[in-house]
């Protein structure tokens, strides 16, 4: 086994972490953020009703910043404030009210796990950090630590970015902080640190500190409830004197979750040098090309025809204007036949590749694709007959448009 890490590290006083506890929840009672799912937790009497609220919400806010989050959680909360409510819905009416969350696998995976706490667990929400991690679908370490002290006070300690930020800076963590030891070593930290009466408090403080105050980029250690406690903050202060040994690295090389001596401490960086990352791959780069099709409907306002996306992959399930994807480096002349080739399969009749205008392109970066879409439009003189046996489609006005379930991407577009 490798040897554990040097104190310095470690919370491995008992006395200063009870007094970390103490002055974090003291901040967090007078400066937390209203948050509706906080509102739900601390109100509602029903274990099940309470454990789904928090569950939800911990979905949502992955990837996803909390002022995104708080219209899309109060809509989805009214229509569906029940797992067996969720279990009833449709996938399409869940993607409609997903539209313009992002990633949007959550959602779907979220009704298809409540549908299996119905069937299976007699609706029944799992009650500890372990069970909630086994029996969900898409609950992994973290949500279900979330939901188990925030909705059943269960002792578990969480680890999202925000905790991860403020733990290595709390301990001058400068090893890779993606990495699976050093994830370990976080975990194993918040374990010891979550305050053994208000977990699920202590747990959200801990993050909402990491959100307001431990900034990525000029956190707010003048106001911080945990200063004291944080070495580096004490490094940044006192890093110079060398008079302060416990304040320098361990040593070289052999410390598991010191910087790796080719990349020392910055003194212009101060408390910023924590925690540090391996460099992420670049995201790749794809075209598509888009057509809007536009047709007079019965009632003389335009219409647009829309597509439905296979139901796995990328943007699974959700409507787009008639898309293909594009070679990189190829001729505009090119593209365009490419997507009038494409849209004859749909329209069941010769196409012209100079009829389609060219609009402009409409960049968007999805998680690791930094996607380019070629638009083009054409006006249709008169109807035409969709082939059934190809993807779903419909035509719709621009206000349907809107209220369908559609990627940011394509409102965009
Ligand atoms: Fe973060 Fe600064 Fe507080 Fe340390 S003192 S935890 S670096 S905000």
């Amino acid at each position: 086994a490798p040897a554990p890490p040097p104190a310095r590290h470690l919370f491995s006083d008992p006395a200063e972490v009870e007094a970390l506890r103490r002055n974090l929840l003291a901040w967090y009672d007078r400066c937390k953020r209203d948050l509706p799912w906080r509102a739900l937790a601390a109100a509602e009497p029903d274990a099940d009703r309470r454990g789904y609220a928090v569950w939800v919400s911990e979905i949502m806010l992955q990837q996803t910043q909390v002022a995104t989050v708080i219209d899309y959680y109060t809509r989805w909360m009214q229509k569906w404030p029940t797992l067996q409510a969720l279990a009833q819905a449709s996938l399409e009416e869940v993607n409609e009210l997903w539209a313009g969350l992002g990633y949007y696998s959550r959602g779907k995976r979220l009704q298809e796990a409540a549908r299996k706490v119905v069937s299976e667990l007699a609706g029944q929400m799992p009650r500890t950090a372990e069970e909630l991690q086994k029996l969900l679908p898409g609950v992994g370490r973290y949500t279900a630590g979330a939901i188990a002290s925030i909705s059943y006070g269960q002792a578990t300690g969480v680890v999202d970015g925000n905790v991860i930020r403020v733990l290595c800076r709390l301990r001058c963590v400068g090893a890779d902080s993606s990495s699976p030891a050093v994830i370990d070593w976080l975990w194993d930290m918040a374990n010891v640190l979550v305050d053994r009466s208000r977990p699920g408090d202590f747990n959200q403080a801990l993050m909402e500190l990491g959100a307001t105050v431990c900034v990525p980029k000029s956190p707010l250690c003048g106001e911080c409830p945990v200063k004291q406690h944080c070495q580096a903050w004490r490094r940044k202060l006192f890093g110079k004197a060398p008079s302060v040994p416990d304040v320098e690295d361990c040593g070289v090389g052999d410390c598991p979750l010191c910087p790796p001596a080719t990349e020392p401490w910055d003194s212009s960086l101060g408390v910023t040098n924590f925690p540090r990352k391996a460099a992420k791959k670049p995201p790749r780069a794809m075209r598509t090309a888009t057509c809007v099709l536009e047709r007079r409907g019965c009632h003389g306002a335009p219409e647009y025809l829309i597509v439905q996306r296979p139901s796995s992959g990328l943007l699974a399930g959700l409507w787009e204007f008639p898309s293909v994807p594009l070679a990189q480096d190829l001729q505009e002349e090119k593209e365009r036949e490419e997507l009038a080739d494409y849209l004859q399969a749909w329209m069941g009749r010769p196409m012209a590749a100079k009829g389609l205008q060219f609009i402009g392109e409409v960049i968007h970066i999805f998680s690791h694709i930094h996607q380019t879409y070629v638009v083009y439009s054409l006006h249709l003189d008169g109807d035409v007959t969709l082939d059934p046996a190809l993807s779903p489609s419909r035509w719709v006005t621009e206000d349907e448009f809107h209220a369908s379930a559609v990627s940011t991407a394509m409102k965009k577009v």
